[in-house]
């Protein structure tokens, strides 16, 4: 059996720096490719690599002109939706991308909206300590993720440690465990213990054909409620900018199920109540790792509701932000009716 091909992207973050003098101490961008792959000599028996590294950056420093650039590359390069003379995804079995973890649950998310139906695995990984170092995760980490692209996934993964997570659930819970992220409201994909177990019942098997929608509406705020919070700040500062900068939508993370001062000075009404005015969309999600928003329950988010706060429900902040920013820039629906719809997975359908 000829190996499969599979095409690995090396965008930046800890697996590939530099570790000068084998300290954490400081680490430094790096970009010797043979290097990567001469580390992780299973590679090459797990499958057929091409590795190319578009640009190589820390990802926090990773913007939504990054993410399209990156979703047309994987589309253009990667034959997204192009079969081969066999019926078989054209040229790569899969794509790996290799990524910082920083902002990794972020991309992952905005590819899951950019790159909707995907005929083959995407999966992000990366890891908490460079592949040069001791003891390091990145190659376990990128082995991992490359026997993944060979497998029949057809969703935009997160392969770290011993989680795999679909890319939109998933989030980085821990800066410095080599178990880094979670995907609180959705059980894992697949585990990766002695073996790599995919949990074949819970991956999507999308009949729809391969979508590329790489618009974006950067201008999205967000908004971490605390007790004692003063809305005339936002609210000034909204009035006084010009309707160029000014946001299209804001993303309020709320207590509990979605709850928000009302009362006196501090009531963050009059704010929403503004917006709404202006046609600012408004959208509630909750500052707890778990569970779902449900505005009906209290008297507080029953108002929200009477002013047209959308519900973010079951997502994670990170599907939050980027399906927003996605779904402003696709008016052909209202952002309340793209929020009802489960576009990649993103959220619990109730
Ligand atoms: N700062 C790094 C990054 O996100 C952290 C990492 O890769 O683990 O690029």
């Amino acid at each position: 059996m000829p190996r499969k091909k599979v095409l690995i992207i090396h965008t930046g973050g800890t697996l590939g720096m530099k570790m000068p003098g084998h300290t954490r101490a400081e680490l430094a961008p790096n970009i010797e490719l043979d290097r990567l792959i001469n580390r992780v000599p299973e590679l090459e028996e797990i499958a057929d690599i091409e590795l190319i590294s578009p640009w190589n950056i820390d990802s926090s420093q990773v913007s939504p002109n990054d993410w399209q650039a990156l979703a047309k590359l994987i589309s253009e390069k990667g034959c997204l939706g192009q079969k081969d003379d066999r019926g078989n995804p054209k040229t790569y079995a899969g794509i790996v991308i290799i990524h910082g973890t920083d902002t990794m649950a972020y991309t992952a998310s905005a590819l899951a909206f950019m790159l909707q139906n995907p005929d083959r695995p995407i999966v992000l990984t990366g890891s908490q300590r460079p592949l040069e170092a001791w003891r390091s995760d990145a190659r376990a980490n990128l082995a991992a993720a490359v026997e993944c692209a060979t497998m029949d996934v057809k969703e935009v993964m997160v392969v770290f440690g011993d989680s795999i997570l679909r890319g939109c659930r998933s989030t980085k819970a821990d800066a410095n465990s080599y178990s880094a992220f979670l995907s609180p409201e959705a059980s894992p994909l697949g585990e990766i213990g002695t073996d790599l177990e995919i949990v074949w019942r819970r991956v999507r098997n999308p009949t729809m054909e391969f979508g590329f929608y790489p618009k974006l509406e950067h201008r999205v705020l967000n908004l971490t409620l605390f007790p004692g919070f003063n809305p005339k700040i936002l609210k000034q500062n909204v009035e006084n900018t010009d309707d160029k900068e000014l946001i299209r939508a804001l993303i309020i993370r709320g207590f509990g199920v979605g709850n928000i001062p009302l009362q006196g000075d501090l009531s963050i009404f009059p704010l929403i109540e503004y917006l709404r005015k202006k046609h600012i969309p408004v959208i509630m999600t909750s500052q707890c790792f778990r569970g779902h928003t449900e505005l009906a329950l209290y008297p507080s988010g029953r108002q929200l509701l009477d002013q047209g706060v959308i519900e973010a429900r079951d997502m994670t902040f990170e599907s939050v932000i980027t399906k927003t920013m996605w779904a402003l820039a696709h008016p052909e629906m209202g952002l309340q009716e793209w929020f009802n719809i489960d576009l990649a997975g993103e959220m619990t359908s109730y």
